[in-house]
C-alpha cells in the first residue's frame, strides 16, 4: 500500500462550487419518482465509481461520499430512499477495498487512494470466496470474476473458471454467463462434456436459451446428438432434445440427430419423449428428410402421455405436409 492523499480541505469543500450544496448527510426518499432527483443537484455532478456507483466523488475538489439507495414496490408502485454522506479518504479507499466489484474505474481510484496493488488482492479475495460455503458470496465472486474477465476480453480467465474444482461454481459460471446473455456458445457445448450432470445441464440450458435468443448452434448439433444418445442423466438427454428441437425451429440442419431423437421416443420419461418428438417435427417443418423416424412416430400415437400423442401426430402431419414422408 502507498501513501493516501490526504482529506480534502473542508473549507475547500464548503466553497466549491461544484458540490456545496451538498451537506454531511444526505437523504432523500421517493414515492413513484427517483431518489436520486430528490438529493441536491451537486450529486448528479459527482462522478460514480464502481458498479452501481457506491461511491462519488467531486471532480472539482475531490471530496468523496459514499452512496446508498434502496428500492421496494407494492401494487400501487414503488418507493425509493437514497443516502449521500461526505466521507474522508480513508472511509472511501475502506469502502472500495470492501467492495468485492472488480470495475476498472474502481481499481483506478483505489489507485488514486495510495493502493498500488488493488486488482492482485481483490482477485484473490474473489478467488478465495469461490471456494467458501456462503452460496451469496460465491454468486457476487463468480459475477464479479466473469464480469472482470469478459470486460477485459480475457477469456482464458473466464476458461480458468469454467475448469474450476467446485461443481457449483462452474454451474454459477455458466448461469451468469447465459443470464447475461454472453453465451460463448462453444464453451457451452464444450461443458456438455463436464463430470458433473448438474453442470451438463446447465450448459444445455444455456445452448437452448442462446437457441431461443437466435444464436447459432450448428456448431454443437453433433455434441447435442451425442448427449440425446448417450448422456446417463435422464434430465440432460430430454435439455440437449430440447436445444436441438429449438434450433430445427429455427432453420438448423439437425439431420446428424436423428438417430438418437428416433431412441429418444422410446425413453421411460415422457417429457423426453415428446421433445424428442418436438424436435422431429420442427425438422420435418424445415424440410429435413425424417422417413427413418416414422415408424417411431407412428408408435407414439399410442402412448399413455398426451403430449407425447399430440406431438407425434403433429410430427407426422408436418412430415407429410412438406412431402419428405411420401405418406
Ligand atoms: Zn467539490
Amino acid at each position: 500500500m502507498g501513501t493516501e492523499p490526504a482529506d480534502v480541505d473542508p473549507a475547500r469543500a464548503a466553497d466549491c462550487a461544484s458540490c456545496k450544496d451538498l451537506g454531511a448527510h444526505e437523504y432523500s426518499s421517493t414515492r413513484n419518482a427517483s431518489a436520486d432527483d430528490a438529493l441536491p443537484p451537486g450529486f448528479r455532478r459527482l462522478a460514480a465509481i464502481g458498479r452501481g456507483g457506491i461511491l462519488r466523488r467531486c471532480p472539482r475538489c475531490n471530496s468523496y461520499f459514499s452512496y446508498r439507495r434502496a428500492y421496494d414496490s407494492d401494487l400501487g408502485g414503488y418507493d425509493e430512499e437514497a443516502w449521500l454522506d461526505r466521507i474522508g479518504s480513508a472511509e472511501a479507499r475502506a469502502c472500495l477495498l470492501a467492495s468485492g466489484d472488480l470495475s476498472a474505474d474502481l481499481i483506478e481510484e483505489l489507485r488514486r487512494l495510495g493502493v498500488a496493488d488493488a486488482l492482485q488482492g481483490k482477485l484473490a479475495s474473489q478467488m478465495a470466496a469461490l471456494q467458501g460455503d456462503d452460496k451469496i458470496a460465491r454468486h457476487h465472486a463468480v459475477s464479479s470474476l466473469l464480469a472482470h474477465y469478459l470486460g477485459q476480453g480475457r477469456l482464458a480467465g473466464v476458461d480458468e473458471l469454467l475448469a474450476h474444482p467446485s461443481p457449483a461454481v462452474r454451474r454459477d459460471v455458466l448461469y451468469a454467463l447465459f443470464a447475461c446473455g454472453n453465451h460463448l456458445i462453444d464453451r457451452f457445448g464444450r461443458m456438455l462434456a463436464d463430470v458433473d450432470p448438474g453442470v451438463r445441464n446447465y450448459a444445455a440450458w444455456g445452448l437452448r436459451s442462446a437457441a431461443e435468443g437466435g444464436k447459432d448452434v450448428s456448431g454443437e448439433v453433433a455434441r447435442l446428438a451425442g448427449v440425446v444418445g448417450g448422456d446417463p442423466d435422464q434430465d440432460v438427454r430430454r435439455q440437449a432434445a430440447a436445444v436441438l428441437a429449438e434450433a430445427a425451429a429455427r432453420g438448423v440442419d439437425i439431420s446428424r440427430a436423428l438417430a438418437p431423437l428416433i431412441s429418444a421416443l422410446t425413453s421411460s420419461a415422457w417429457s423426453t419423449r415428446s421433445t424428442a418428438a418436438a424436435a422431429l417435427g420442427a425438422a420435418a417443418a424445415r424440410g429435413c428428410d425424417v422417413r427413418s423416424a416414422l415408424p417411431a412416430l407412428e408408435a407414439c400415437l399410442s402412448d399413455p402421455d398426451d403430449t407425447v400423442r399430440t406431438r407425434a401426430a403433429e410430427a407426422l402431419r408436418r412430415a407429410g405436409q412438406e412431402g419428405t414422408a411420401g405418406r
